[in-house]
């Protein structure tokens, strides 16, 4: 699509080019405005209160503050709100003050950030951990810097967008397999081994819009046969996934054998930060070529204080996490029973699919007017026929929450006509997946 200066859809304004960057601005800026009232309850609401089970939300259409029920957090165990996590912050605060001032290499690294590293290392059972910004600047970074022109890069098509920022950058070629497809990866590896081409493979380990797993062992197995290195970002896997919540390796008992594990401190553990583990060789090197880490500054100290509370608490309380797989689990099982198409999600993460970006706009403004905070997913983040509704579970919805949410769902299903319906018009129960 060129030069877009119209359209109904907020992805008509996405894949445009044309001869003035400015016109598909401009087109947009007249979208937004037609749509100023039903976007202001899809986005940025403001949250008024730490995320967790419940927050309070100034509500954008009554200009008042209301509770509502938070099921947009990635928090998944609510860690941004713990006692010890944020006492650990404030210490931290009065002691280093409130930013560092610095990128890592120079003086931005505290005692704390070498804390962090060296926990996040033994975490994994790794040598060694680089800290960065953010998740997102942990992938382009680690892909950037251990890519070149002339490596290959082979992707599940779903991972992560800063994945594929990074092996842009990079200069590699870019390489996909199917979502899942590990027959299409093989013959992908098969080829880049007969050419002699240096490859990475990457994979998210939960995929963030399906919050389906990886298949890392079979992942494993093919990159071991064709001589290529392995990724995983594990982003939404850290603290979830695995009978220790030391994420997808953990699952599949690989730990310590992915090349390299890149994280997002931002989920669940609650803070910001990003970091790469692998071997002490890799992180050296990513320590001095990774752009991210080299020319951004480094994580605030408070947080890092906070996330090294995180990861105490991971490693010795095993109780939040079980609770948080009993929501899991029940919601599943009751979305299946409904007749939502929930995918093959194995996470915190449940997509609801909806369908066209229209009807999931006036499902979204319908949730978020029953008091239900989520997270709306259209295309570029999804195919534009696959939109979806994001609901993440916590550990600490109640019984009573989680059914208030259910029952929403049925009802806005059948409003819409998403769940399916039997001949005699009434829906039927359960029959998807
Ligand atoms: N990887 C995945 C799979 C993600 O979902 C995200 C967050 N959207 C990131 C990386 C980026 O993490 P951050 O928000 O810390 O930049």
């Amino acid at each position: 699509m060129n030069d877009k200066s119209d359209g109904d859809k907020w992805s008509d304004y996405y894949d445009t080019g044309g001869d003035d960057i400015f016109k598909k601005v401009e087109g947009f800026e007249k979208l937004i405005k037609r749509e100023e009232a039903n976007t202001a309850c899809i986005f940025r609401r403001p949250v008024m209160s730490a995320t967790g089970a419940r927050v309070k939300v100034l509500d954008p259409e009554s200009g008042k503050v209301r509770e509502m029920i938070m099921m947009g957090s990635n928090s998944y165990l609510s860690l941004n709100a713990s006692e010890e996590v944020i006492e650990a912050s404030m210490a931290a605060a009065r002691k280093y003050g409130y930013g560092t001032g610095s990128v890592s290499l120079y003086s931005g690294t505290t005692d704390l950030h070498l804390e962090l590293e060296r926990r996040i290392a033994a975490f994994y059972g790794c040598e060694d951990a680089i800290l960065y910004p953010t998740g997102y600047a942990a992938n382009v970074g680690t892909i950037s810097a251990l890519l070149r022109p002339g490596n290959a890069a082979v992707n599940d098509m779903f991972n992560h967008a800063s994945i594929f920022d990074g092996c842009l950058l990079s200069g590699a070629t870019l390489q996909r397999f199917a979502h899942g497809r590990t027959r299409q990866l093989e013959r992908i590896l098969k080829r880049n081994l007969e050419k002699n081409i240096g490859t990475l493979v990457i994979t998210d380990g939960v995929f963030s819009m399906e919050g389906d797993v990886a298949q890392l062992d079979e992942i494993c197995t093919l990159a071991k046969k064709f001589n290529a290195r392995v990724m995983i970002d594990e982003a939404h896997a850290l603290g979830v996934i695995g009978p220790t919540g030391r994420g997808t390796a953990d699952l599949y008992k690989l730990n310590g054998q992915v090349d390299v594990t890149v994280g997002t401190l931002s989920k669940l553990p609650g803070g910001i930060g990003g970091y790469a583990a692998g071997s002490k060789a890799v992180v050296d090197y990513l320590r001095y070529y990774a752009r991210p880490f080299f020319f951004s500054t480094s994580i605030p100290a408070p947080v890092v204080a906070g996330l090294i509370e995180v990861f105490k608490i991971l490693e010795e309380d095993s109780g939040p996490r079980e609770a948080l797989w009993r929501n899991i689990n029940y919601a599943v099982v009751k979305l299946k029973e409904i007749g939502y198409d929930v995918g093959k999600s194995a996470s915190a993460i449940i997509p609801i699919m909806v369908g066209e970006e229209a009807t999931l706009k006036q499902f979204a403004v319908d949730l978020h007017r029953r008091g239900i905070y989520m997270s709306y997913v259209a295309y570029p983040a999804v195919p534009a026929k696959r939109c979806r509704m994001r609901m993440s579970l916590l550990a600490q919805h109640s019984r009573e929450d989680i059914d208030f949410v259910l029952g929403v769902l049925e009802e806005l299903g059948n409003k819409y006509g998403i769940l399916p319906q039997n001949s005699s018009g009434d829906r039927k129960k359960g029959n998807r997946k």
